[in-house]
């Protein structure tokens, strides 16, 4: 697989009781011609979470500052620079800002898509007018698949269907895997003992997402970065700072 040349993170909301962070990612790669290529890796909460520094709406505190485009400019980016957004899933937490970025190519499982399309849960109806904005452009994948050079999805199920992690190639760091919600804390990385959380959706398929992620993790030497994991989250480098 190709490398990509920068892994940026970023934090688009806190929960304000217990830190737990909600993460996103900028990954910057480079097409066959040599072009750039900004790739988001989720969108964190809608603009109509935004509070005061102080406040918090459905345990949640989203900033002016946290937000997905102030996030980003860190970076020094703006929405319209963005080419692909990598959708782990539709939960409210991770896809609130796709309707940011129209002109991006979306990349979604399609098993994914057609559940939270079809079903009536309630967690994809919260955000449903921002990631069915019929503006926006999906690329549905099955399984795993290289979707930008030095970019691979991986297909890792159970928490909901299609949901989906990335694995990223970098020159000087290798191999990062952000593992999303399937294994959202460092003590949940274990596919036999590992507890459901409230909001999994079918265990067989959690333990084996997770025995996936830790075998493609132990075959790339890969970092992992797990879904919502405040103590490993602090020691992490935050934009403007990066990963190469
Ligand atoms: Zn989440």
């Amino acid at each position: 697989m190709l490398c990509a040349q920068r892994l940026y993170l970023f934090t688009f909301a806190i929960r304000p009781q217990s830190n737990l962070p909600v993460p996103g990612f900028l990954i910057r790669t480079r097409d066959a011609d040599g072009r750039v290529l900004n790739v988001l890796v989720d969108t964190g909460f809608s603009r109509s979470m935004i509070t005061g520094p102080e406040g918090d709406r459905a345990g949640w505190r989203v900033t002016e500052d946290s937000h997905v485009v102030a996030q980003l400019a860190l970076a020094g980016l703006e929405p319209a620079q963005i080419d692909g957004v990598i959708c782990t899933h539709l939960d409210p937490d991770h896809a609130g800002g796709h309707g940011e970025f129209p002109q991006a190519e979306f990349i979604i499982q399609r098993s994914h898509l057609a559940v939270a399309r079809e079903s009536g849960a309630p967690r994809f109806g919260m955000p449903r007018a921002k990631w069915n904005d019929p503006r926006l452009r999906y690329r549905e994948v099955d399984g795993d698949a290289e979707v930008f050079p030095g970019v691979r999805v991986i297909e890792s199920s159970g928490h909901v269907i299609g949901h989906q992690s990335v694995l990223v190639m970098l020159p000087e760091t290798g191999a990062w895997l952000l593992a999303g919600d399937a294994i959202s804390f460092s003590h949940l990385a274990d596919p036999e003992g590992r507890p459901m959380g409230a909001h999994d959706m079918d265990e067989p398929s959690l333990r084996a997402s997770t025995r996936k992620l830790l075998d493609i993790a132990a075959r790339e030497r890969a970092h992992i970065i797990f879904g919502h994991d405040r103590d490993q989250w602090v020691g992490l480098r935050k934009a403007p700072e990066f990963y190469a």
